[in-house]
């Protein structure tokens, strides 16, 4: 079985890649497609998006693509900044800049240390038909400055509680937490159903 993952960024394929370790299954890349523009993301969850970008690259491929959509809820900013968390503050903006307004925001409302969760949303889709889809979610809080180098985005400002880091402190530790690795874990879990 041939599966595409159907992201560009590197740091998702890695996380996705190790916990689909040993599955009878090859993993191909979006890099294999280079001629395949990326499609606007305009839905207002995160499902619609990943089961968007499942259909989308479906379709231009021809293959069973594995699609998701992820990012960072803060309860004190009302959500924010959720299905825009790549693009906040501007698509080019670094993440130390996206901290920056983060935190200014947290401060203005008097919630530093804001309960957040990170959220994934992740479709599997045949051509037009989603035959899968999940969420997995991780609760944490803000933490009170930017900690760790391991992850990536908004990694160093998510404290998790039960580890008492951040989750780009906590290493390896993140697969087993975090809201990527229990949607590819449901992923997997489906997938050897169907074997
Ligand atoms: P997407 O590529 O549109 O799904 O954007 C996801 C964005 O959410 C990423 O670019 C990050 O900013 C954020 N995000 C999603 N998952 C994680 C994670 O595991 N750690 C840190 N930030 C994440």
């Amino acid at each position: 079985m041939r599966i595409l993952l159907a992201t560009t960024n590197p740091h998702k394929v890695k996380e996705i890649r190790e916990l689909l370790t040993g599955l009878p299954v090859d993993l191909t890349t979006l890099a294999r497609w280079p001629d395949v523009a990326a499609p606007e993301e305009t839905g207002a969850t995160f499902e619609e998006n990943a089961r968007a970008k499942a259909r989308y690259y479906a379709a231009a491929t021809g293959e069973l693509t594995v699609a998701e959509d992820s990012g960072l809820e803060i309860d004190a900013l009302g959500g924010a900044p959720g299905v825009e968390s790549a693009r906040f503050g501007g698509a080019d903006t670094s993440y130390v800049e996206k901290f920056a307004l983060i935190y200014r925001a947290l401060a203005a409302r008097g919630a530093p240390d804001s309960t957040a969760r990170f959220v994934c949303a992740l479709a599997l889709a045949d051509r037009g038909r989603i035959l899968f889809e999940t969420r997995g979610t991780v609760e944490g809080r803000i933490a009170p400055a930017p900690a760790g180098d391991g992850g990536f985005g908004y990694d160093p400002i998510f404290f998790y509680p039960p580890y008492g880091q951040t989750l780009a402190e906590a290493g390896d530790r993140k697969a087993a937490v975090s809201h990527r690795a229990q949607a590819v874990r449901a992923l997997r879990a489906f997938l050897e159903s169907q074997f």
